[in-house]
């Protein structure tokens, strides 16, 4: 139940500004920021908060990481949940999962429910069956569509397939704002890696930019990758500041990996 450090009934003190080149979705996400942080002003006019948001995009993209910065932009309890938790053999005991999340979720409101890998509940139901995983996400629905106005609970799913959930949980009132969170380009690599840079001792001779453009196609998990295994680098050649040769050996080191993994991508 732990990601990043981020236990259940955590209050993060990730914000905004730890998420770097995704401004348009930051952006976006404002509204709903204004929705917790003003509740009554929208309910008082008989306005419902939106409750359903679904990142969506490859893997380390940053989608729990906007997640989280949501919940400590907002002071809100983040409860992390990934999808995968809830599939289980014995009938029932999914739902009931489910029901004890968002039961939680109610009772320390103002709360960010992320459930990442929400296609592993979400997946399109078979209509004639009732086996443990459509329970599951009839309960899910149940939960979302469960809510009175003046309980300021925000659900965040992320996946990487928006193509596989079933459309039920695509409906106004549930997950109906998709946002895609996509790999960065270079301007958001830079500022990424800016981020990740920060409380490292850099040499002069360091060019983000250069690393930048050296990095096309890789994920924001994957430059901070790279940041940590020039450090981890530099310790172990007695340096104390991390240089340019660092760098160019996280940055093969990274690349080699990922090719092993997944040769298609470079
Ligand atoms: P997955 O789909 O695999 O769950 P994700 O999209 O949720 O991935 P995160 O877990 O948010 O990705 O990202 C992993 C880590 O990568 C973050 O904790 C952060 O250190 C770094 N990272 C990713 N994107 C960004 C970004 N835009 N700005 C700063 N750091 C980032």
């Amino acid at each position: 139940n732990e990601k990043d450090g981020a236990k259940e009934n955590d209050k993060p003190n990730t914000s905004f500004r730890d998420v770097a080149g995704l401004e348009e979705i930051k952006e976006e996400l404002q509204e709903t920021i204004d929705f917790i942080n003003n509740s009554q002003k929208y309910t008082k006019m008989g306005a419902k908060i939106p409750k359903g948001i679904l990142f969506y995009g490859p893997p380390g993209t940053g989608k729990t990481l906007l997640a989280k910065a949501v919940a400590g932009e907002t002071d809100s309890t983040f409860l992390y949940a990934s999808g995968s938790e809830f599939v289980e053999k014995y009938v029932g005991v999914g739902a009931k999962r489910v029901r004890t999340l968002f039961e939680k979720a109610k009772k320390e409101a103002p709360s960010i429910i992320f459930i990442d890998e929400i296609d592993a509940i979400g997946a399109k139901r078979n209509l004639d069956s009732n086996n443990e995983k459509d329970q599951t996400l009839n309960q899910l629905l149940a939960e979302m569509d469960g809510f009175n106005t003046s309980e300021t609970v925000v659900i965040i799913g992320a996946t990487n397939r928006l193509d596989l959930l079933d459309e039920a949980l695509l409906r106004p009132g549930r997950f109906d704002r998709h946002i895609y969170v996509g790999n960065p380009n270079i301007k958001a690599r830079e500022k990424i890696l800016e981020v990740h840079t920060t409380n490292k001792p850099l040499c002069k001779d360091i060019s983000i930019h250069e690393i930048a453009n050296k990095t096309h196609g890789l994920s924001g998990a994957e430059l901070a990758n790279i940041a940590n295994e020039a450090a981890i680098i530099a310790v172990r050649k007695n340096k104390n500041k991390i240089d340019k040769d660092d760098f160019n050996e996280a940055i093969e080191r990274v690349l080699a990996g990922l090719e092993v993994k997944n040769p298609s991508i470079l």
